[in-house]
């Protein structure tokens, strides 16, 4: 008979993620890897959470004493009115991925852009100083702002197809107050990207099953662009970074934010920050299972 070698117990801390689905979720197994590197006694779950139950869902976190939880699409941005305190940027940006309790209270945090920025640094893509250019306005469109924003880059331009919605961050995001120009257009106006740029692809064009499609082909707008950042993880390169790198940009894609903003919860919720050989050992053990699962 195998012998059991870990198994939950008594003092096991219980963390997970709501949303509706939840079954595709890389969590699980990043935050396995994290208890694995730290020898730290936890279990991470996903919750299915049905339409209309989201405030049972957090009455049940408080209820049941869970360590922490991760919410996704589609409660990041209802949950908040069920929390005791939100964090000032992630009220900014208008959504908590993340909910930490603190002596009783439940606070919620939004560590998607801190999980880009801890990616950019970790891969050296510069932000602060930088012009940046977001594609896209949806929800991890304004953490890519924000994160620009608190990087201290020189500017940052939003395009996207439905321009009304770019405006819609440039106001929300200016209350974070950076004294930093931002600037809005359409996904066509190739002008307002400034030479040298640092490109960060929000939008979900160019993900599988879709492998050929990208929001931009235009040869002039790769001319201009330095750095590229595509949240998308599947496929491993989107014909967006192929069409930067061909351009001699440096190109980076999500799977080391979604890696890095579990990193950053974990943090929040133990307080155990990982050695750099702890986290090289996480980050290749993610990638070498994400991509001998997938075709690329
Ligand atoms: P969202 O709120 O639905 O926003 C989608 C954005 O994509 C909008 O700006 C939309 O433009 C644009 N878009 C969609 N279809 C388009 C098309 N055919 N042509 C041009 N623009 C199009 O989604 P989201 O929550 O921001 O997520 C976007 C992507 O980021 C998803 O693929 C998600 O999986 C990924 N993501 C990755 C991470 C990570 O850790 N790597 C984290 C969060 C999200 P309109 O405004 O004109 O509709």
């Amino acid at each position: 008979m195998t012998q059991i070698t870990k198994c939950i117990n008594g003092k096991t801390k219980i963390f997970g993620l709501l949303g509706n689905p939840v079954e595709h979720t890389q969590s699980p197994f990043i935050h396995q890897l994290f208890y694995e590197a730290t020898e730290f006694n936890g279990t991470y779950n996903p919750f299915f959470v049905p339409v209309g139950q989201l405030e049972q869902a957090i009455l049940g976190m408080r209820g049941l004493s869970l360590s922490g939880l991760n919410v996704t699409i589609p409660y990041k941005v209802d949950v908040m009115e069920y929390l005791d305190l939100v964090d000032p940027i992630a009220q900014a940006i208008g959504a908590v991925n993340t909910i930490v309790p603190v002596h009783g209270k439940l606070m919620g945090y939004n560590t998607d852009w801190i999980g880009l920025k801890m990616a950019c640094d970790y891969y050296d893509i510069p932000i602060k100083g930088q012009e940046c250019v977001i594609i896209g306005a949806g929800g991890a469109a304004r953490g890519a702002v924000a994160m620009c924003l608190e990087g201290q880059a020189t500017s940052v331009t939003i395009i996207n197809r439905t321009r009304e919605k770019a405006e819609r961050i440039k106001n929300d995001l200016q209350k974070m107050d950076m004294d930093i120009p931002i600037y809005v257009g359409g996904l066509e106006d190739f002008h307002l990207v400034k030479p040298n740029s640092v490109a960060i692809q929000t939008t979900s064009v160019g993900m599988h099953p879709h492998e050929d499609a990208s929001p931009i082909f235009n040869e002039e707008f790769f001319q201009k662009v330095d750095f590229i950042v595509d949240i998308i993880y599947n496929p491993k390169e989107t014909v967006f970074m192929t069409k930067g790198r061909e351009h001699q940009a440096k190109v980076l894609n999500g799977l080391s934010m979604l890696f890095f903003q579990a990193l950053k919860a974990f943090e929040y919720w133990t307080d155990i920050t990982l050695t750099a050989s702890q986290i090289e050992w996480c980050l290749h053990q993610l990638e070498t299972t994400v991509y001998n699962n997938t075709k690329n």
